[in-house]
């Protein structure tokens, strides 16, 4: 019952798609290679990037540490080098603390290499089948009562 009532909290209210599962195991990767990710795409030019500072605290604490095919990579002044712990742990903002969310693959990106947690689906590849059928079953339903009528 428990395990119905969660699935359909996260499927139905919060529109989820996985599960996140494990824990951190504080190897600080996370905090290392970041890309930034605005309404724009990824951010691209280090003008770009002072804009967006003013907009939130969490971008004060990046500095850029290189850029590849897909945009600037950022490192957080807050990890600390020698422990890769964050410095400011309890204070850390609301995106640190959610990491990781599935929105990273809505952006192409995947998780940190050998990261403690693991984004699992929710639903399994049958549920899905069956799921589409229904619908399918649904919309096939609806032309014969309401649609398509010229055509056959
Ligand atoms: S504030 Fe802390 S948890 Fe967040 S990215 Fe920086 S070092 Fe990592
Ligand atoms: S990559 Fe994963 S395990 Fe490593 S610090 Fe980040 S959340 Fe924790």
């Amino acid at each position: 019952m428990f395990e119905k009532l969660k699935k359909f909290y996260y499927t139905k209210i919060l529109r989820r798609k996985y599960y996140r599962v494990g824990k951190c195991k504080g190897c600080g990767r996370c905090c290392r290679q970041i890309y930034v990710q605005h309404s724009g795409g990824v951010i691209q030019t280090e003008e770009e990037f002072e804009k967006l500072k003013r907009q939130h605290v969490f971008y004060t604490y990046l500095k850029v540490t290189g850029k590849d095919e897909i945009g600037l990579i950022f490192e957080c002044q807050n990890l600390d080098p020698e422990t890769h712990l964050c410095k400011i742990h309890d204070k850390r903002p609301g995106i640190c603390r959610r990491y990781p969310q599935e929105e990273i693959f809505a952006m192409g990106g995947v998780l940190a290499e050998n990261c403690g947690y693991k984004l699992e689906p929710i639903e399994t590849f049958e549920e899905i089948m069956s799921q589409v059928k229904k619908d399918a079953m649904k919309v096939t339903l609806w032309d014969r009562l309401f649609g398509r009528r010229g055509n056959n």
